[in-house]
C-alpha cells in the first residue's frame, strides 16, 4: 500500500481521473497537472486513509489539520507561477509537505515555515522520500515570514489570516506574488497580490476554506 506508485486505489489510473478532474475545473498548466500526477498523495496521509488520498477533497492529517484537497493545491501552485517560475519561494504552513512536494521542482527553492514540530518533522521525510532536496524548513510562526532569506519572488500561504500579515507584504519581493487565503471562517477568499515597489495590486481569485493562521503572538 505504501509503494510509491500504488496500487488499487492509489494507482496510476486513480490519479489520472484526478488530473482530468482538475482540468475539467480549469486547471491548465501542464507543468501543475503533472505534478498532480506525480506525487503519491497517499503516502503523506495515514494508511487507513490511504484510499481516498485522489479523491478532491482535504483529509485529516492529525493535530487538527487538514492535508490541502489537490484543486486548491493546484490552483495556487498555478496562480503563483503562472507569470513564470519565481526562483525563491516562501511557504507558510508545510502541513505535511504535500504542497511543498507539488512546488518544489517548479520553483528554484522553497522556504517552508510551519509552527506544528510533529507535523514538519513528517513533512521533511515525505519530501526527502521524493527526492526533493531543494526545501529548507524552519519551525517558527509564519506569521512573521522568515526575514533572513527574504525578499522572495513568491509567497504561498496555506492557512487564513483574518488580514493580510505585515510582514509577509514587506518580504515579498519588487514584481513579486503572493497567494494567500484572507478572512474569517466561513468566509474566506483566495487573494493574490501582486508588488509593484509600494503598490500592492489585489485580485480575488474565488472563495475558499481553510484553517485559520494562527497568531501565537
Ligand atoms: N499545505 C499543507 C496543509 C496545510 S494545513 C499540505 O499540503 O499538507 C495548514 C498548516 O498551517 C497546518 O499544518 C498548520 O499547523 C499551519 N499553521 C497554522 N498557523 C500557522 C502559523 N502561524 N505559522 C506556521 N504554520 C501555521
Amino acid at each position: 500500500m505504501s509503494s510509491r506508485e500504488g496500487i488499487g486505489m492509489t494507482s496510476m489510473r486513480t490519479r489520472e481521473r484526478l488530473v482530468r478532474r482538475l482540468q475539467e475545473q480549469g486547471i491548465r498548466a501542464p507543468a501543475v497537472l503533472g505534478r498532480i500526477r506525480d506525487v503519491p498523495r497517499h503516502l503523506f496521509m495515514d494508511e487507513a486513509l490511504a484510499s481516498r488520498a485522489y479523491e478532491d477533497t482535504a483529509l485529516p492529517i492529525g493535530l487538527g489539520q487538514t492535508i490541502s484537497q489537490p484543486y486548491v493545491v493546484a490552483r495556487m501552485t498555478e496562480a503563483l507561477i503562472e507569470a513564470g517560475a519565481p526562483e525563491k519561494v516562501l511557504e507558510v504552513g508545510t502541513g505535511c509537505g504535500y504542497q511543498t512536494a507539488v512546488l518544489a521542482p517548479l520553483v528554484g527553492k522553497v522556504f517552508s515555515v510551519e509552527y506544528l514540530k510533529p507535523l514538519l518533522r513528517k513533512a521533511r521525510q515525505n519530501v526527502a522520500a521524493l527526492s526533493l532536496y531543494n526545501v529548507r524548513y524552519r519551525q517558527g510562526d509564519g506569521w512573521q515570514g522568515w526575514s533572513k532569506y527574504a525578499p522572495y519572488d513568491g509567497i504561498i500561504v496555506a492557512a487564513a489570516p483574518e488580514l493580510i500579515p505585515t510582514a509577509l507584504l514587506e518580504q515579498l519581493a519588487d514584481g513579486g506574488r503572493m497567494v494567500l487565503p484572507v478572512g474569517p471562517p466561513r468566509n474566506q477568499r483566495l487573494m493574490r497580490i501582486t508588488r509593484t515597489d509600494n503598490d500592492y495590486r489585489q485580485e480575488d481569485l474565488g472563495g475558499v476554506s481553510f484553517v485559520p493562521l494562527v497568531r501565537s503572538t
